[in-house]
């Protein structure tokens, strides 16, 4: 498996690649280093687009802007100029969170959820953004929102709270964005590492980056067992995304934050996203930010 770095770009935290097929480009964000890091896959001309505090996820609209869910809540960001107008504050009274992963729904709604910004438990929430800029709560008390996807078939949505080193499925209605009958379906040993940002690959398998575990491993969710891993030349592997033509290259992306001087030295590539080229697995696209944005 060729696992190489997408560029020199190393951020501090690297989270929530996006494919996007229309630019031929893949995009993910630096949580800290608040910006959304875009490369050209045909160039390989990299720039950022800084955003005005910690960026937990975004997703591509319909007209080509981004959707984001920032500190001060969800936005509008404009791809070209940057800039943002606000489209509602869920967590408004929660100044001690922030918003942490997040992506669409089969059916273009952009979910997010959040996290205490010092470590509090259970104060984070998950939230969907639909078409109408109706901001709606799915799941609360949760501490570390991550690894959200949705299942090819529209059967069901996977969820994971890090901390609690277990991913979960809900029954899922593509029509109004329901999810319920919340079953865990993968326990995780602590050896593995954390989950953290996860994918769906054609096969109904799960991909999930494992923080502190130096890999993404491959988890069958009817099973629960590990069924494949890739090892990465980093501990802290955040998230996965396929992309490419053939939607066979695998994105991942990881941090730095935190590593001493010495763990830098060992993991020199920390903070970089890398690419899998023909991964021998293939995954399926996202769905734009349903909505139009004037
Ligand atoms: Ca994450």
């Amino acid at each position: 498996m060729n696992i190489t770095p997408l560029c020199n770009h190393r951020s501090i935290l690297g989270e929530g690649p996006v494919w996007d097929a229309a630019n031929n480009a893949i995009l993910w964000v630096d949580i800290m280093g608040c910006a959304i890091h875009v490369l050209d896959r045909q160039s390989n001309a990299f720039h950022s687009i800084e955003t005005p505090s910690m960026i937990g996820s975004f997703a591509l609209c319909i007209d080509g802007n981004i959707v984001a869910a920032i500190k001060e809540g969800f936005v509008f960001i404009n791809r070209s100029t940057g800039k943002i107008d606000a489209i509602g504050n869920p967590e408004e009274a929660l100044s001690n969170n922030r918003f942490n992963d997040g992506k669409t729904d089969p059916a273009g709604r952009f979910w997010a959820g959040s996290m205490s910004l010092t470590g509090e438990t259970e104060t984070g929430n998950l939230y969907m953004l639909d078409g109408k800029l109706n901001i709606n709560k799915k799941i609360e008390k949760v501490s570390i929102s991550n690894g959200l996807c949705w299942s090819e078939d529209l059967q069901y949505f996977y969820y994971i709270d890090t901390p609690t080193m277990e991913v979960v499925r809900y029954n899922y209605n593509n029509g109004n964005g329901e999810i319920s009958n919340k079953t865990t379906v993968i326990s995780i040993p602590g050896k593995e590492g954390y989950p953290d940002g996860m994918t769906m690959d054609s096969e109904g398998m799960l991909w999930i980056a494992h923080w502190e575990g130096w890999q993404v491993a491959r988890w069958n969710p009817f099973t629960g067992k590990k069924i494949d891993s890739i090892h990465l030349p980093v501990s802290l592997v955040t998230s996965i995304c396929f992309g490419g033509e053939n939607m066979d290259e695998m994105y991942i992306t990881s941090a730095r934050v935190g590593l001493t001087d010495e763990q830098l030295t060992e993991q020199p590539l920390a903070g970089s996203s890398f690419i899998v080229q023909h991964s021998g697995y293939k995954g399926f696209g996202f769905a734009p930010f349903n909505t139009m944005h004037q």
